[in-house]
């Protein structure tokens, strides 16, 4: 896109921010006790003031409720209508068919925030009004350049009683492999090509309290805990005071690097670029008595055990950043 094209672009992004998506729209069923008791068999949901009528009446609700995460679930269209971008039925599938056909091909739920304000009865009809909220500016993220969209749905009942909202926020990207063959949507200046480099790891925060922490890592190869110079106990994650004698001097001991396994689960979504999947987190004992979060390489997933011996490892990635790793001990 040259700039005019890019402009001309943004133009009409921009009109479709406060757009309601459509009409609004009522859910096929009133709330009822068959779709409350599928749902919490899926949820694994066992509340009987959701399941039992008898049981109900004894708590403070007096009737059955349906839980209140299941708000969307009233209004849920079926699958019949979901048959993509390619005709679009509504204003939603017309912005995203719209970035679609400018090259944001790729689609990413980032977040979404629901708020219930009361517990459904049953009879209830709900139904939901979804707007366009907003349109953020064109960012690059680890996946390629693109635009976060925010909905957000008001749900109300058969009066108009307001009884919950929800707004949902997705990323439309370029995919890198597609931005170079567009051009990136940079203009002559070549500002926008900001397609980003390979990703790597999120950055952990560093503060006042911690950074030293980090920087021992990375200069000195060795995994640091903080000891109080006041009365000497260990403490990790650092922090800026002893809470067993409330002294803020310290220093640091180098551990050394051997411990068990407290506990473990294996990450395999949601992946993040810049990671290797499965990731096998881990909580370490380590020797000195401290407990650190961590992670666990060189042993596949379904060798992991709790008890397990381990010891340490300082990992490079590729932009040179050091932390602190475990591998079973040799
Ligand atoms: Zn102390």
């Amino acid at each position: 896109m040259n700039e005019n094209d890019k402009k001309a672009f943004e133009t009409q992004l921009r009109t479709f921010v406060g757009r309601p998506i459509g009409p609004p729209m009522t859910g096929r069923d009133p709330v009822n006790e068959p779709m409350i008791r599928q749902w919490c068999d899926a949820m694994g949901e066992t509340h009987p003031a959701y399941l039992d009528a008898k049981a109900a009446k004894g708590t403070i609700h007096g009737e059955i409720k349906a839980p209140p995460t299941m708000l969307q679930a009233w209004v849920m269209e079926g699958w019949e209508m979901h048959e993509g971008y390619d005709e679009p039925k509504n204003e939603q599938h017309r912005l995203h068919k719209f970035l679609a056909d400018h090259g944001y091909t790729g689609v990413l739920g980032t977040n979404t925030e629901e708020n219930y304000t009361r517990y459904l009865r049953l009879g209830e009809q709900v139904t939901a009004e979804t707007v366009i909220a907003e349109i953020s500016d064109e960012k690059a993220t680890g996946r390629g350049i693109g635009y976060f969209i925010t909905t957000r749905t008001s749900f109300v009942n058969e009066k108009g009683e307001d009884i919950g909202s929800m707004s949902f926020r997705v990323l439309r990207y370029k995919p890198p492999a597609e931005a170079a063959s567009a051009g990136g949507g940079a203009g002559k200046d070549g500002k926008s090509a900001a397609v980003a480099a390979k990703p790597t790891r999120i950055k952990p925060p560093m503060g006042q309290d911690n950074a030293w922490w980090w920087e021992k890592v990375a200069k000195e190869n060795v995994l640091p805990i903080q000891r109080c110079t006041g009365c000497g106990k260990l403490r990790h994650p650092p922090r800026p005071m002893c809470d067993a004698c409330g002294s803020q001097k310290w220093d640091s001991i180098a551990a050394s690097g051997r411990g068990t396994i407290h506990t473990f689960t294996v990450i395999h979504y949601p992946q993040f670029p810049g990671y290797d999947y499965p990731i096998v987190s881990i909580i370490v004992d380590l020797e000195e008595g401290e407990r650190m979060a961590s992670t666990l390489v060189e042993c596949k997933p379904e060798q992991v055990a709790i008890g397990m011996p381990v010891e340490l490892l300082i990992h490079t990635d590729e932009d040179g950043f050091k932390i602190p790793f475990f591998r079973p001990a040799k």
